[in-house]
Protein backbone atom coordinates (compact mmCIF):
# COMPACT_ATOMS: atom_id res chain seq x y z
CA UNK A 1 0.00 0.00 0.00
CA UNK A 2 1.10 3.66 0.15
CA UNK A 3 1.86 3.43 4.15
CA UNK A 4 3.79 0.93 3.72
CA UNK A 5 1.33 -1.31 5.55
CA UNK A 6 1.72 -4.46 3.69
CA UNK A 7 5.54 -4.61 4.08
CA UNK A 8 5.53 -3.99 7.55
CA UNK A 9 3.11 -6.49 8.14
CA UNK A 10 5.00 -9.30 5.35
CA UNK A 11 8.31 -8.37 7.59
CA UNK A 12 6.80 -9.24 10.83
CA UNK A 13 4.97 -12.27 9.14
CA UNK A 14 8.68 -13.62 8.07
CA UNK A 15 10.01 -12.83 11.64
CA UNK A 16 6.99 -14.79 12.96
CA UNK A 17 7.93 -17.76 10.48
CA UNK A 18 11.30 -17.31 11.28
CA UNK A 19 10.87 -17.37 15.46
CA UNK A 20 8.30 -20.63 15.25
CA UNK A 21 10.51 -22.31 13.40
CA UNK A 22 13.94 -21.90 15.36
CA UNK A 23 11.86 -22.67 18.64
CA UNK A 24 11.06 -25.98 17.31
CA UNK A 25 13.66 -26.79 15.31
CA UNK A 26 15.31 -29.22 17.44
CA UNK A 27 11.27 -30.44 19.14
CA UNK A 28 10.57 -30.40 15.39
CA UNK A 29 9.55 -34.61 15.08
CA UNK A 30 7.77 -34.17 18.14
CA UNK A 31 5.41 -31.47 17.00
CA UNK A 32 4.88 -32.96 13.43
CA UNK A 33 4.06 -35.89 15.31
CA UNK A 34 1.41 -33.91 17.28
CA UNK A 35 0.12 -32.39 14.43
CA UNK A 36 -0.53 -35.54 12.58
CA UNK A 37 -0.59 -38.10 15.02
CA UNK A 38 2.43 -39.57 13.53
CA UNK A 39 0.89 -39.78 10.00
CA UNK A 40 3.52 -37.31 8.79
CA UNK A 41 5.80 -40.50 8.39
CA UNK A 42 3.90 -42.56 6.26
CA UNK A 43 2.89 -39.08 4.03
CA UNK A 44 6.39 -38.61 3.84
CA UNK A 45 7.12 -42.07 2.61
CA UNK A 46 4.36 -41.94 -0.28
CA UNK A 47 5.19 -38.77 -1.19
CA UNK A 48 8.61 -40.00 -2.23
CA UNK A 49 7.73 -43.56 -3.18
CA UNK A 50 5.07 -41.88 -5.47
CA UNK A 51 7.64 -39.46 -7.33
CA UNK A 52 10.29 -42.42 -7.21
CA UNK A 53 13.20 -40.04 -7.36
CA UNK A 54 16.50 -41.29 -9.65
CA UNK A 55 17.12 -43.26 -12.61
CA UNK A 56 17.80 -46.65 -12.98
CA UNK A 57 20.74 -47.80 -14.73
CA UNK A 58 19.28 -51.00 -15.53
CA UNK A 59 16.16 -49.96 -17.20
CA UNK A 60 17.46 -46.52 -18.53
CA UNK A 61 18.31 -46.33 -22.75
CA UNK A 62 20.06 -42.92 -23.25
CA UNK A 63 23.39 -41.71 -21.50
CA UNK A 64 22.06 -38.65 -20.06
CA UNK A 65 20.03 -41.17 -17.58
CA UNK A 66 22.92 -42.09 -16.15
CA UNK A 67 23.18 -38.55 -14.38
CA UNK A 68 20.63 -38.56 -11.57
CA UNK A 69 18.03 -36.15 -10.88
CA UNK A 70 18.87 -32.82 -9.70
CA UNK A 71 16.71 -32.57 -6.76
CA UNK A 72 15.62 -29.09 -4.77
CA UNK A 73 13.79 -29.53 -1.69
CA UNK A 74 12.58 -26.73 -0.81
CA UNK A 75 11.97 -25.53 3.26
CA UNK A 76 13.57 -28.64 3.61
CA UNK A 77 14.71 -27.99 7.28
CA UNK A 78 15.54 -31.13 9.29
CA UNK A 79 16.58 -32.87 5.60
CA UNK A 80 13.13 -35.37 6.79
CA UNK A 81 12.85 -35.33 2.61
CA UNK A 82 16.64 -35.05 1.02
CA UNK A 83 17.20 -38.41 3.05
CA UNK A 84 14.13 -40.13 2.16
CA UNK A 85 14.80 -39.07 -1.90
CA UNK A 86 18.26 -40.02 -1.82
CA UNK A 87 17.49 -43.49 0.20
CA UNK A 88 14.64 -44.18 -2.16
CA UNK A 89 17.09 -43.59 -5.21
CA UNK A 90 19.95 -45.25 -3.99
CA UNK A 91 17.85 -48.44 -3.10
CA UNK A 92 15.35 -48.79 -5.28
CA UNK A 93 16.74 -47.01 -8.41
CA UNK A 94 20.23 -48.26 -7.93
CA UNK A 95 21.18 -44.45 -8.74
CA UNK A 96 24.05 -43.45 -7.08
CA UNK A 97 24.28 -39.49 -8.82
CA UNK A 98 20.73 -37.97 -8.06
CA UNK A 99 21.66 -35.35 -5.44
CA UNK A 100 19.41 -33.28 -3.62
CA UNK A 101 19.90 -29.27 -2.72
CA UNK A 102 17.88 -29.06 0.68
CA UNK A 103 16.86 -25.07 0.83
CA UNK A 104 15.87 -23.63 3.87
CA UNK A 105 15.22 -20.01 5.12
CA UNK A 106 16.07 -20.93 9.01
CA UNK A 107 20.01 -21.73 9.95
CA UNK A 108 18.65 -23.48 13.20
CA UNK A 109 16.41 -25.93 11.04
CA UNK A 110 19.74 -26.06 8.34
CA UNK A 111 21.66 -26.59 11.57
CA UNK A 112 19.78 -29.52 12.95
CA UNK A 113 19.30 -31.35 8.98
CA UNK A 114 23.23 -31.32 8.82
CA UNK A 115 23.25 -32.73 12.24
CA UNK A 116 21.11 -35.43 11.18
CA UNK A 117 22.68 -35.83 8.33
CA UNK A 118 25.50 -37.04 9.97
CA UNK A 119 23.77 -40.40 10.91
CA UNK A 120 23.07 -40.77 6.75
CA UNK A 121 25.45 -42.17 4.53
CA UNK A 122 25.41 -38.74 2.89
CA UNK A 123 27.17 -36.42 5.07
CA UNK A 124 29.59 -34.74 3.70
CA UNK A 125 29.03 -36.39 0.04
CA UNK A 126 28.59 -34.20 -2.82
CA UNK A 127 24.88 -35.50 -3.11
CA UNK A 128 23.66 -33.64 -0.28
CA UNK A 129 23.88 -30.13 0.32
CA UNK A 130 22.23 -27.41 2.19
CA UNK A 131 22.10 -23.81 1.26
CA UNK A 132 19.97 -20.95 2.81
CA UNK A 133 17.37 -19.23 0.97
CA UNK A 134 13.96 -17.98 0.55
CA UNK A 135 11.93 -19.86 -1.68
CA UNK A 136 10.79 -16.63 -3.12
CA UNK A 137 14.46 -15.70 -4.43
CA UNK A 138 16.30 -18.77 -5.60
CA UNK A 139 19.01 -16.88 -7.01
CA UNK A 140 21.84 -19.37 -6.14
CA UNK A 141 20.05 -21.81 -8.52
CA UNK A 142 20.09 -21.07 -12.57
CA UNK A 143 17.08 -21.35 -14.70
CA UNK A 144 16.02 -24.65 -16.32
CA UNK A 145 18.36 -26.67 -14.43
CA UNK A 146 16.09 -28.97 -11.64
CA UNK A 147 14.35 -31.76 -12.48
CA UNK A 148 12.28 -32.30 -9.72
CA UNK A 149 11.25 -29.44 -7.19
CA UNK A 150 9.86 -30.79 -3.68
CA UNK A 151 8.24 -28.64 -0.47
CA UNK A 152 6.81 -30.59 1.89
CA UNK A 153 4.92 -28.77 5.28
CA UNK A 154 6.63 -25.25 4.00
CA UNK A 155 4.61 -23.44 1.56
CA UNK A 156 1.63 -22.37 3.73
CA UNK A 157 4.64 -20.10 6.10
CA UNK A 158 5.59 -18.40 2.25
CA UNK A 159 4.35 -14.75 2.37
CA UNK A 160 3.52 -14.49 -1.34
CA UNK A 161 2.86 -18.35 -2.71
CA UNK A 162 3.22 -16.94 -5.98
CA UNK A 163 6.23 -15.77 -5.92
CA UNK A 164 7.22 -18.76 -4.82
CA UNK A 165 5.61 -20.82 -7.77
CA UNK A 166 7.06 -18.79 -10.13
CA UNK A 167 10.72 -19.23 -8.56
CA UNK A 168 9.75 -23.05 -8.71
CA UNK A 169 8.64 -22.92 -12.45
CA UNK A 170 11.39 -20.91 -13.43
CA UNK A 171 14.41 -23.28 -11.62
CA UNK A 172 13.07 -26.18 -13.08
CA UNK A 173 13.86 -28.23 -16.83
CA UNK A 174 11.09 -28.30 -19.34
CA UNK A 175 9.52 -31.52 -18.31
CA UNK A 176 10.43 -30.82 -14.66
CA UNK A 177 7.74 -31.72 -11.96
CA UNK A 178 7.10 -29.78 -9.05
CA UNK A 179 5.58 -31.38 -5.73
CA UNK A 180 3.79 -30.20 -2.85
CA UNK A 181 2.99 -31.71 0.39
CA UNK A 182 0.69 -29.92 2.30
CA UNK A 183 -2.03 -29.81 5.02
CA UNK A 184 -4.97 -29.42 3.32
CA UNK A 185 -8.94 -29.52 3.72
CA UNK A 186 -10.75 -32.59 5.35
CA UNK A 187 -13.49 -33.41 3.09
CA UNK A 188 -15.70 -35.51 5.15
CA UNK A 189 -18.34 -32.73 7.45
CA UNK A 190 -18.39 -35.44 10.20
CA UNK A 191 -14.56 -35.70 10.42
CA UNK A 192 -13.79 -32.27 9.79
CA UNK A 193 -15.36 -31.45 13.12
CA UNK A 194 -13.64 -33.82 15.10
CA UNK A 195 -10.51 -32.90 13.27
CA UNK A 196 -11.37 -28.95 14.12
CA UNK A 197 -11.52 -29.68 17.20
CA UNK A 198 -8.01 -31.51 17.80
CA UNK A 199 -6.41 -28.62 15.66
CA UNK A 200 -7.67 -25.51 17.79
CA UNK A 201 -8.07 -26.64 21.16
CA UNK A 202 -5.50 -30.04 21.53
CA UNK A 203 -2.40 -28.63 19.68
CA UNK A 204 -2.00 -25.42 21.13
CA UNK A 205 -2.49 -27.26 24.67
CA UNK A 206 -0.01 -30.11 24.17
CA UNK A 207 1.99 -27.85 22.55
CA UNK A 208 2.34 -25.78 25.82
CA UNK A 209 2.52 -28.84 27.91
CA UNK A 210 4.93 -30.41 25.75
CA UNK A 211 7.41 -27.60 24.42
CA UNK A 212 6.35 -24.91 26.95
CA UNK A 213 5.45 -23.00 23.64
CA UNK A 214 1.73 -22.43 23.23
CA UNK A 215 1.68 -19.42 20.50
CA UNK A 216 4.37 -21.27 17.72
CA UNK A 217 1.82 -24.45 18.03
CA UNK A 218 -1.31 -22.03 17.73
CA UNK A 219 0.18 -20.25 14.81
CA UNK A 220 0.82 -23.40 13.13
CA UNK A 221 -3.10 -24.41 13.55
CA UNK A 222 -3.93 -21.07 12.23
CA UNK A 223 -1.53 -21.24 8.96
CA UNK A 224 -3.31 -24.54 8.66
CA UNK A 225 -6.68 -23.23 8.44
CA UNK A 226 -5.92 -19.96 6.78
CA UNK A 227 -3.95 -22.39 3.77
CA UNK A 228 -5.99 -22.55 0.33
CA UNK A 229 -8.24 -25.66 -0.65
CA UNK A 230 -7.03 -28.59 -2.86
CA UNK A 231 -8.81 -26.62 -5.90
CA UNK A 232 -8.04 -22.97 -5.06
CA UNK A 233 -3.95 -24.30 -4.76
CA UNK A 234 -4.56 -26.21 -7.78
CA UNK A 235 -5.73 -23.14 -9.60
CA UNK A 236 -2.34 -21.40 -8.21
CA UNK A 237 0.34 -23.92 -9.62
CA UNK A 238 -2.12 -23.65 -13.14
CA UNK A 239 -1.93 -19.64 -12.67
CA UNK A 240 2.36 -19.88 -11.91
CA UNK A 241 2.69 -21.68 -15.96
CA UNK A 242 2.32 -25.54 -14.92
CA UNK A 243 0.22 -28.02 -16.63
CA UNK A 244 -1.60 -30.19 -13.59
CA UNK A 245 -1.93 -33.81 -14.19
CA UNK A 246 -4.93 -35.27 -13.90
CA UNK A 247 -7.34 -33.72 -11.20
CA UNK A 248 -3.84 -32.01 -10.00
CA UNK A 249 -3.78 -33.33 -6.19
CA UNK A 250 -4.30 -36.89 -3.98
CA UNK A 251 -5.88 -36.47 -0.44
CA UNK A 252 -4.08 -38.03 2.14
CA UNK A 253 -6.00 -38.95 5.20
CA UNK A 254 -9.27 -37.60 3.55
CA UNK A 255 -7.22 -34.20 2.74
CA UNK A 256 -6.22 -33.70 6.52
CA UNK A 257 -2.96 -33.37 3.85
CA UNK A 258 -2.59 -33.59 0.17
CA UNK A 259 -0.36 -34.02 -2.49
CA UNK A 260 -0.24 -30.94 -5.59
CA UNK A 261 1.47 -31.56 -9.01
CA UNK A 262 2.86 -29.20 -11.61
CA UNK A 263 4.70 -30.10 -14.79
CA UNK A 264 6.49 -27.82 -16.52
CA UNK A 265 5.74 -27.92 -20.16
N1 LIG B 1 10.14 -30.00 4.79
C1 LIG B 1 10.44 -30.30 6.18
C2 LIG B 1 9.58 -31.44 6.65
O1 LIG B 1 8.61 -31.76 5.98
O2 LIG B 1 9.87 -32.01 7.69
C3 LIG B 1 10.30 -29.04 7.06
C4 LIG B 1 8.93 -28.41 7.13
S1 LIG B 1 8.79 -27.15 8.35
C5 LIG B 1 7.13 -27.35 8.91
C6 LIG B 1 8.65 -25.67 7.42
C7 LIG B 1 9.98 -25.10 6.97
O3 LIG B 1 9.74 -24.04 6.06
C8 LIG B 1 10.83 -24.51 8.11
O4 LIG B 1 12.06 -25.16 8.13
C9 LIG B 1 10.96 -23.03 7.73
O5 LIG B 1 12.18 -22.47 8.11
C10 LIG B 1 10.79 -23.10 6.22
N2 LIG B 1 10.40 -21.85 5.56
C11 LIG B 1 9.43 -20.99 5.93
N3 LIG B 1 9.36 -19.95 5.08
C12 LIG B 1 10.30 -20.18 4.10
C13 LIG B 1 10.69 -19.49 2.92
N4 LIG B 1 10.11 -18.35 2.55
N5 LIG B 1 11.67 -20.02 2.17
C14 LIG B 1 12.27 -21.18 2.52
N6 LIG B 1 11.94 -21.89 3.63
C15 LIG B 1 10.96 -21.40 4.42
Amino acid sequence: THFGFETVAEALKEQRVRGVFSSVASSYDSMNDFMSLGIHRLWKDHFVRNLNPGRNPLTSSSAADTQGWNILDIAGGTGDIAFRMLDHASHINNDAHTNVTVADINPDMLAEGKKRSLQTPYARSPRLRFVEANAEKLDMIPDNSIDLYTVAFGIRNFTHKDVALREAFRVLKPGGVFACLEFSKVENPLFNAVYQQWSFNAIPYIGQLVAGDRASYQYLVESIARFPSQEEFSGMIRDAGFLIPGKGYENLTDGIAAIHKGVKP
